[in-house]
């Protein structure tokens, strides 16, 4: 028996990293998944890497006709949603005093606007006993130079889940966000460092974490899978931090 059977899922962002290795934990877990992707070829690959019971649907998030052209799929192919993983987001850097408009609206497009509305827009398909994890980081409880944007547009997804945890209540809809640490994904490669500064900086996130290590995307998938099922049945409106134990000393 798997954690998620007869499930239907969404995974945005579910192309690559963290979301990449959530739908296939999902499906192995004996879900139907679909994601999502900007990209139709990495999101061709992705949907042959996962390999079966996986749909991908091209789209933008910060687009609300690609989001409603998603859901309209879903409705035609399967009739309801069980359990959605609001993934997709980009992480860019800019110390203030160098924050420009279009790095603001990009990071709030996609990160902020690109969770409200995908969340808003799957409820109707959504059957009382369904759930919602949306991904924040632990940057949205830190201070980090030139992370400021970014941070809080995922302040603002860590407080969604508590909002909604109570507008859901009718709906029996649980609310949860998982907070990954630094974690190997390509998307570490658009924060715009050199290599160099890369190395730099996650040699000195590892300094600062417990297990000495940073995160694998299964790592996050294993707690989201948790999140997404009846093994978390009593929690609700909950941020879990998956860092290796980094913004918890
Ligand atoms: P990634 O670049 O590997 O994956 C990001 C995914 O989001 C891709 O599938 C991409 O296509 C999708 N995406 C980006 N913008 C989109 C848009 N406008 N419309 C549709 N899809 C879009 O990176 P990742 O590290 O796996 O990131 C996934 C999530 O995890 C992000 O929300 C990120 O902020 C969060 N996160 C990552 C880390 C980390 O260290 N990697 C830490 C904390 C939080």
């Amino acid at each position: 028996m798997g954690k998620l059977d007869n499930k239907v899922a969404l995974v945005t962002g579910g192309n690559s990293g963290i979301g990449l290795a959530t739908a296939k934990r999902f499906v192995a877990e004996g879900a139907h998944v679909f994601i999502t992707g900007r990209r139709q070829k990495e999101l061709d690959a992705a949907v042959k890497e996962i390999g079966g019971n996986v749909t991908g649907v091209q789209g933008d998030v910060s687009k609300l006709a690609d989001l409603d052209r998603l859901f309209d799929t879903i409705r035609k192919q399967k009739g309801r949603l069980d359990t959605i993983f609001v993934n997709a987001g980009i992480a860019q850097l800019a110390p203030l005093g160098s924050i420009s408009e279009e790095h603001y609206n990009q990071l709030f497009d996609i990160n902020v606007k690109g969770v409200v509305f995908t969340v808003q827009k799957a409820l109707p398909l959504m059957p009382p006993g369904s759930t919602i994890v949306l991904n924040a980081s632990i940057v949205a409880s830190k201070g980090f130079a030139a992370f400021s944007i970014y941070s809080a547009t995922k302040a603002a997804v860590r407080n969604f889940a508590r909002g909604w945890a109570v507008d859901l209540k009718e709906k029996r809809i649980r609310v949860n966000v998982v907070s990954p640490g630094v974690i190997m994904t390509p998307g570490l490669s658009t924060l715009g460092l050199t290599k160099e500064q890369e190395k730099g900086f996650i040699e000195g996130m590892v300094a600062v974490t417990p297990q000495g290590r940073t995160g694998v995307p299964d790592d996050i998938a294993k707690a989201v899978t948790f999140l997404a099922s009846d093994d978390s049945s009593y929690v609700n409106g909950a941020e879990l931090f998956v860092d290796g134990g980094m913004a918890q000393i």
